[in-house]
């Protein structure tokens, strides 16, 4: 009855809580989406933050309370600003060459992953069989409808979509916030989310919205330094690089839904918010033969009703670190790559970072993106290099690796959890129990008194790790 606690869980919060291309990215990072002053939330070690919006270029900005970095970057020396290394690293710099695929992976050939099927015979592109890229996909395709039956039996609060994703953009949702546990506006989390690694100091390293033409780059060095990460994948480049995807999955790094075509899963529908995770759960199983069992939502857009549909489809949300002292645990490295910062600067909040990260109890979860020249440069060249080296040391995982998930767990066809997270693949709802009745979760009720939350968190958790 684990799915029933989950259910019941977000009925209970309901109850008692009254990149793609370029433009794409930027779009969105306009630093107008700023967050209100936050309250409390279900969840105080990752909790509202009254730090500047997602993306505003002060996020990452020391508070007065917070100590400065145990290790500053040198100031630059007087006289003329250099032009060379980090200095050089800002938008409009020539792009690097790209590196080749260096490692080919035969159909048939065994992941390194226990217990998932064999590689399946590369994937070859045909349009009419995808959505169109970078796209909101159209949810009367039938695949989108067979995907919706998923949420049968499940309570998705109704919650109505919010104007754009931003704050700014729909105060009413904005003000209602805490309510909604929507993320963006104050940095609402619940217990379902995944926003840290547990243990401190141990940084869950992560890069979104690939596969791009730099990630083999990225790839190369993470193999040189014997290193694994989390890809937050996008459905509409997985069909430009699946070759990418199967080197990045077969030499051992984590692989994530990062939706199709990267709009604010808030302001989307609950079919459109389907689409765009079903369609990237399809693509990277024909891909690799797995379906991945977690997602990130693109600007870590997420509410009480995107996360009970990404949960029903068997999908738990993973989003950066963000705490009410040290802000949002943003690379900025984004900003870099659109002019709106520059390499030291990104570099500066980097370091800021780190400095928070040894004054938090628990470890972090950091965004970098693998879509641009200037992003993976950034991770290569400086911010993992600067880890690597840093005083205290630091552990460097991917992110199931320091959450000490099972790696089999992090795909549907080889969990050996049956309980959650589970995809809902029936029609009518589940029979979790197998007494014959189907538990429709919906007509649980959502009246339970809030003592029951912690006890019903526990069980998800204790059912999940
Ligand atoms: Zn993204």
């Amino acid at each position: 009855m684990k799915l029933q606690a989950i259910a019941l869980l977000f009925a209970l919060v309901g109850a008692t809580q009254a990149h793609n291309q370029r433009r794409h990215h930027l779009k969105r990072q306009a630093p107008s989406s700023s967050a209100q002053p936050g309250a409390a939330t279900s969840k105080p070690a990752v909790a509202s933050t009254g730090a500047a919006a997602s993306g505003a270029p002060t996020n990452n900005a020391n508070p007065p309370s917070i100590p400065p970095p145990a290790n500053t970057p040198p100031p630059p020396p007087s006289g003329p600003t250099p032009t060379t290394g980090i200095y050089a690293l800002t938008s409009g710099k020539p792009a690097d060459p790209t590196d080749p695929i260096t490692a080919t992976f035969a159909a048939g050939a065994t992941p390194p992953i226990a217990g998932a099927p064999v590689l399946p015979t590369p994937f070859v592109f045909q349009a009419a069989d995808w959505p169109l890229q970078d796209k909101i996909p159209d949810t009367n395709a039938p695949e989108v409808q067979n995907w919706m039956r998923e949420l049968d039996g499940f309570y998705i609060p109704e919650i109505p979509p919010t104007a754009d994703g931003s704050c700014a953009g729909d105060p009413a949702a904005a003000a209602d916030a805490a309510n909604r546990g929507w993320w963006t506006c104050g940095g609402y989390t619940r217990t379902t989310d995944v926003t840290a690694c547990p243990d401190k100091l141990t940084w869950g390293v992560s890069f979104d919205d690939g596969p791009s033409p730099y990630s083999k780059t990225l790839l190369k060095y993470l193999t040189a330094k014997q290193l694994k990460a989390t890809f937050f994948v996008v459905g509409s480049r997985v069909i430009e690089r699946p070759t990418v995807l199967v080197e990045q999955y077969m030499t051992g790094h984590e692989i994530s839904v990062h939706t199709w075509s990267h709009k604010h899963l808030t302001s989307l529908t609950n079919e459109e918010v389907v689409a765009e995770l079903g369609w990237t759960r399809k693509v990277i199983k024909e891909v690799l033969g797995v379906t991945p069992t977690t997602m990130r939502p693109p600007y870590g857009d997420i509410d009480d009703r995107v996360r009970a549909i990404s949960l029903a489809m068997g999908l738990t949300p993973i989003i950066w670190t963000r705490t009410p002292t040290a802000g949002q645990f943003d690379t900025n490295d984004w900003q870099v790559a659109g002019g709106l910062m520059t390499g030291i600067q990104s570099y500066e909040s980097f370091q800021a970072i780190l400095g928070n990260a040894t004054i938090i109890d628990t470890g972090f979860i950091v965004l970098e993106h693998d879509l641009y020249d200037i992003t993976v440069e950034m991770a290569t060249d400086y911010t993992l290099n600067t880890a690597l080296t840093y005083n205290p040391p630091l552990t460097l995982k991917a992110i199931g690796q320091c959450l000490k998930v099972p790696p089999s767990n992090l795909y549907y066809e080889s969990t050996q959890n049956l309980t959650f997270p589970y995809r809902n693949n029936t029609l009518g709802g589940y029979d979790i129990d197998g007494d014959g009745v189907t538990d429709t979760l919906k007509s649980a009720g959502h009246t339970l008194i809030p003592s029951l939350v912690t006890v019903l968190c526990a069980a998800v958790l204790a059912a999940f790790f």
